[in-house]
């Protein structure tokens, strides 16, 4: 497996393909089109968002997408009355604004304390395998996969849950993997107060692997390194350190 960044502002992407059916002659760029829908090329680093976004308190966001999910259902011809149905709309609609996609609330958005660095310490240090769950936005069925984060303190340092709680709050949007490997990339250069940053994404996509084509063998790599890790010898330095198996405690 080879891994392919480029610079910050613009992460590779490469798909991974373990049995060699998924591209089946066709190039990445169309299974690509097809994973990640016709707004693939307009995505930016912003999710898309209305100016009133948060206009709606939180419980009457719950109240109006539990009215609206009933209804979906009821479409469907299910029995809302029945014992073991009657509880999803409501609780569909809280797990939408508290938890699957509590990230798009800015006032969710984790503090960043940030520590003197008192060891001097001028390494990388890296944050791998972080779970990663979110929601692709084309189809609303979950991505799953593994992050890993890198930076090398500009004299400050960060704690470490503080990392996972980055990636999980960005995590909690509807995404494109793209967008949130960007995302999570742009807020630890604010929050470190450094372009030395790496970030690294390895997830599957439900919507490809349930649906669809069908795949459950391809996952998706995204990547965006800035600063120090534009730097080959850098990169190759946290490749190796990702490769390491995660040691067992
Ligand atoms: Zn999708």
């Amino acid at each position: 497996m080879k891994l392919n960044g480029t610079s910050s502002n613009t992460p590779s992407i490469l798909t991974e393909s373990l049995n060699g059916k998924h591209h089946n002659g066709s190039s990445v760029d169309a299974v690509l089109a097809e994973e990640m829908g016709d707004a693939h090329a307009a995505a930016s680093l912003e999710t898309p968002l209305r100016d009133d976004a948060f206009d709606l308190d939180d419980d009457l966001k719950i109240d109006l997408i539990e009215e609206h999910f009933r209804e979906i259902m009821q479409i469907m011809g299910l029995d809302l009355t029945d014992d073991s149905l009657k509880g999803t709309p409501r609780r569909v609609a809280k797990m939408y604004i508290k938890e699957a996609f509590s990230g798009l609330n800015p006032a969710n958005k984790p503090s960043t304390t940030l520590f003197d660095n008192k060891y001097q310490y001028n390494q990388m240090l890296v944050e791998k395998d972080i779970t990663v769950h979110t929601y692709c936005e084309h189809h609303f069925v979950p991505i799953i996969g593994k992050a890993h984060v890198a930076y090398i303190s500009s004299g400050k340092v960060i704690g470490l849950s503080k990392l996972n709680r980055i990636v999980q709050y960005f995590s909690k949007r509807p995404q494109v993997q793209e967008r949130l490997t960007m995302q999570i990339a742009d807020e630890l250069k604010k929050a470190l107060n450094t372009e030395d940053v790496a970030v690294i994404i390895d997830a599957k996509h439900l919507c490809v692997s349930t649906r669809g084509v069908n795949d459950t063998a391809s996952s998706t790599i995204t990547s965006a390194y800035s600063g120090k890790f534009e730097d080959e010898a850098t990169r190759q330095e946290l490749l190796r350190y990702i490769s390491v198996s995660t040691a067992t405690i």
